[in-house]
C-alpha cells in the first residue's frame, strides 16, 4: 500500500482526496515542486524547498509548516512508501473557498499535498541523446514562479509528443527561453550559455547545480540570451531538469546538432552530475558513462 501527505498527515494514497472547491484544483491557485530521490535519498532538498517557498510567496501564500517540518515529512514518506529511485511530487493551493476569483478573505488553510513516484534514471536516452522541436513561447510573464498553471507547458510538450520529439524548445521572438519542462544550454567553441535566470524561465536547480559544478571545476558557463540561430550552428546542446538530469539534445526540429551525436562537453558534465548525485544520496548502480 502507498501512502500521501495531505495537510500534515500520512494517509492512504487512496484516500488522499481534495474538495471540488480547493483553489487548485479550480484556478491552479498554488505551486508545485518535484524532487528526485536516488538511493532513498532526496537531491537537492534543501534548494528545492527555497524554491517552493518563493514560489508561494510570490502569490501571497503562506506555507502551513516550516521547511524542516517539510523535509521530515517527506522523509517519513519516502520511507513508509519504500521508494529508493523515484520522485516526490509536492503541492501547496490557497485551499478551499467559495469560488470567487479574489482571494479568500477569512483565514482559510493553504492545502498541502504529497506522494512519491517510482521513477528510473532515464540511462538509454542520457547516453544517446534525445530529439526536440522549437515552438513560440506563449506563457505569461512569470514564468519564475512553479505555478500549478502550466497550460502553456503543456501545449508545448504536446506539440512535442505528436512530432515523436523528447522536448519543445520554446522562443520568444528570436531568443530561446527554455523547454516545455527543462533548461537549455547550448555549446559553441567550448564555451557553454544559458538563459538568464529571470522571469522568462524557472530557475532550474538542476541548471545551478551544472552552474556551480561549472565554477568549481573552472568550465565557463555565460548566463546570456541566445537566438534560435545560435542553437541551430551550436556545436553541442542539452538540456537539464530533475527528471531528465543532464540530457544531450541531438536534432532540433530535424536537423542535426553538431554530428548528431552527445558532445565531449555535455558528456563531461553529465559525469560531473553524476559525481554530484552520488555525493549527496551515495553510490549510483548504473552509470551514464561506463
Ligand atoms: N523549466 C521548466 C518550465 C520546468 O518545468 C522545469 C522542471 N521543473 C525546469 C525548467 C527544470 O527545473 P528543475 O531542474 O528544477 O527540475
Amino acid at each position: 500500500m502507498k501512502f500521501a501527505i495531505l495537510n500534515g498527515e500520512m494517509i492512504k494514497r487512496s484516500d488522499a482526496k481534495v474538495d471540488v472547491e480547493d483553489r487548485g484544483y479550480q484556478f491552479g491557485d498554488g505551486v508545485y515542486e518535484v524532487i528526485r530521490v536516488y538511493n532513498g535519498k532526496m537531491f537537492t532538498i534543501n534548494e528545492h524547498l527555497e524554491r517552493f517557498v518563493k514560489s508561494a510567496e510570490s502569490i501571497c501564500i503562506t506555507l502551513p509548516y516550516t521547511k524542516k517540518k517539510i523535509t521530515t515529512l517527506l522523509e517519513e514518506l519516502i520511507l513508509k512508501n519504500n521508494l529508493q529511485e523515484g520522485i516526490v511530487y509536492m503541492q501547496v493551493t490557497r485551499g478551499v473557498a467559495p469560488r470567487n476569483h479574489s482571494f479568500p478573505t477569512d483565514n482559510v488553510l493553504p492545502s498541502l499535498v504529497a506522494y512519491t513516484k517510482e521513477v528510473t534514471r532515464p540511462l538509454a536516452s542520457l547516453k544517446t541523446g534525445v530529439k526536440t522541436m522549437v515552438t513560440e513561447d506563449i506563457r505569461w510573464l512569470r514564468c519564475d514562479i512553479k505555478s500549478l498553471n502550466l497550460l502553456g507547458n503543456l501545449l508545448a510538450k504536446q506539440k512535442a509528443a505528436e512530432s515523436g520529439c523528447f522536448e519543445a524548445i520554446q522562443h520568444r521572438s528570436q531568443e530561446v527561453t527554455e523547454g516545455s519542462s527543462s533548461n537549455i544550454f547550448i555549446i559553441k567553441d567550448g564555451s557553454i550559455t544559458t538563459h538568464p535566470s529571470n522571469h522568462l524561465i524557472l530557475k532550474g536547480i538542476t541548471k545551478d547545480v551544472i552552474l556551480q559544478v561549472c565554477e568549481s571545476n573552472k568550465i565557463v558557463v555565460e548566463e546570456q540570451t541566445f537566438t534560435l540561430e545560435d542553437l541551430a550552428s551550436a556545436d553541442e546542446a542539452f538540456l537539464s531538469s530533475t527528471t531528465a538530469e543532464v540530457m544531450p539534445i541531438i536534432e532540433v526540429d530535424g536537423k542535426r546538432v553538431g554530428d548528431g551525436l552527445p558532445g565531449p562537453v555535455t558528456k563531461r558534465l553529465q559525469e560531473l552530475f553524476e559525481q554530484e548525485i552520488e555525493r549527496q544520496c551515495g553510490a549510483l548502480k548504473d552509470k551514464i558513462l561506463k
